[in-house]
């Protein structure tokens, strides 16, 4: 027989005597009819009146001849044997491993006064947190107690870096070698309930080690949409050293969407960066709403490729009507990619970018690289539809060397319809082109133009 189920018994059966043991002192001795003196409990069934003869107790009325006599020492008596029971039963336990036994609550309040350095208090709350319960009275304690290691400096467990448990913060996972990363990740579970800690985060985030640091801001990051001075904290982060801009951007690009209050810092922080940091800044502002609209038309000339090409990308997204003028010379650029970009850019811009349709028309004559020049005889007519200069240059394209650009070429002109007929002399010559896909294409296209052959 275990130690504990002896405890048990022992203990149920204390608590079985002192449930008797209450009744008898307290509901037992009832009147049942009987006629008593309340002080001295005298029988006055013999006696008229309310007056005791043998105390003199005065009652006011008949009721208070009648009450249930109870044994106030009895009673004290049978709770102490019932809490002896009680105690009984969880002392194994109790003994064993004391902070376990004792209910969160307890612990939440021992945690107010004493941080232990056995670390055991703080682990019992924060594995009751992991496994959801807890009142909110122990998770602002928790919270308080976070503060505290966080002020401390004092790190995660003694014995090192615990494994980090599933579900972390999404944006703490890459700083989990961090002292603080458990503490923090505690914060983030925590969540708004987590606001007596905030003012902790904030003065790691400022001047924690590089590690911390970074765990901390984070943890600002994910926090970040429900508290101003977290928000606040963060657009300062931005301006700081390069270290700590690029943690920053990087969390953000894969934290909880942003907000777009924060477009200017991150702008300048993508403007001064000299690495690859400047495209994760790029990506978030891409990832913003139409607050970022502005910021990615300035990015359009950045002299990097991968943000330049972000940013075009991003306001062709967007159908930025008013980037046109601002893409229409990236149609120039020396970087293949960023003309692909552009072209595309344009294209889903659709009728709006027409000041760009120069541009293109000398891209489908002149790109040397066949899959952007494929791009640019695709754009000519959702832009500008049946212009003259689309059909001139489609009809150029149905002279190109490649049997790619020729076969788009001849697909478009197909799409104009009746508004390819002035490219006929060139679509009859395609008829009979050596490539036979291109030859079927450009016979449709004369179908389409009401041009048979
Ligand atoms: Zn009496």
């Amino acid at each position: 027989m275990s130690v504990d189920l002896l405890g048990w018994i022992a203990g149920g059966i204390l608590v079985l005597g002192g449930v008797c043991l209450l009744y008898r002192a307290l509901l037992s001795d009832r009147s049942r009819g009987r006629r008593r003196c309340a002080r001295c409990w005298y029988d006055m069934d013999a006696v008229a009146g309310l007056r005791c003869p043998e105390c003199g107790r005065q009652a006011r009325v008949e009721a208070g001849l009648r009450r249930t006599r109870r044994h106030k020492a009895r009673a004290a008596m049978a709770l102490g044997v019932l809490l002896l029971g009680c105690l009984a039963a969880v002392a194994p336990r109790l003994i064993r491993d004391p902070w376990n036994t004792l209910p969160t609550p307890v612990l939440s309040v021992v945690l107010w006064f004493h941080d232990d350095p056995s670390d055991t208090i703080f682990s019992n709350l924060t594995a009751a947190l992991y496994s959801g319960k807890t009142t909110s009275f122990d998770r602002i304690m928790l919270a308080r107690g976070c503060a505290r290691r966080l002020r401390d400096r004092v790190g995660a467990a003694p014995g090192g870096i615990p494994p980090m448990p599933s579900g972390a913060g999404p944006t703490l996972a890459n700083y989990w070698y961090a002292p603080s990363a458990r503490v923090l990740d505690v914060i983030w579970r925590l969540g708004r309930e987590a606001r007596p800690a905030i003012p902790a985060v904030i003065e790691v985030s400022r001047t924690g080690a590089a590690a911390d640091k970074m765990a901390a801001i984070s943890t600002l990051v994910t926090l970040w949409p429900g508290t101003d001075d977290l928000r606040a904290r963060v657009v300062q982060c931005l301006d700081e050293d390069e270290r700590t801009r690029t943690a920053v951007l990087g969390a953000i690009a894969t934290g909880p969407r942003p907000m777009d209050e924060v477009v200017g810092p991150i702008l300048r922080a993508v403007q001064r960066e000299k690495d690859s940091a400047g495209s994760t800044g790029a990506q978030v502002l891409a990832r913003l709403g139409d607050g970022a609209t502005p910021a990615l038309r300035a990015l359009v000339g950045d002299r990097r490729d991968v943000v330049r090409n972000i940013a075009i990308a991003s306001l062709g997204m967007r159908r930025d009507a008013a980037a046109v003028p601002l893409l229409t010379p990236m149609l120039r650029d020396s970087s293949y990619k960023t003309r692909s970009s552009t072209i595309m850019a344009l294209h889903r811009i659709g009728a709006a970018s027409t000041p760009a349709l120069d541009g293109l028309c000398r891209l489908a004559a002149e790109e040397p690289r066949i899959t952007v020049r494929v791009s640019a005889v695709m754009a000519l007519v959702p832009i500008g539809g049946g212009d003259a200069r689309v059909v001139g240059a489609l009809a150029a394209a149905l002279a190109d060397p490649k049997a790619e650009v020729r076969r788009a070429a001849a697909g478009e002109l197909r799409g104009l319809g009746p508004a390819a007929a002035a490219a006929e002399g060139a679509l009859a010559a395609a008829a009979h082109d050596s490539d036979e896909s291109v030859a079927s294409a450009a016979r449709a296209a004369l179908e389409a133009a009401g041009k048979r052959q």
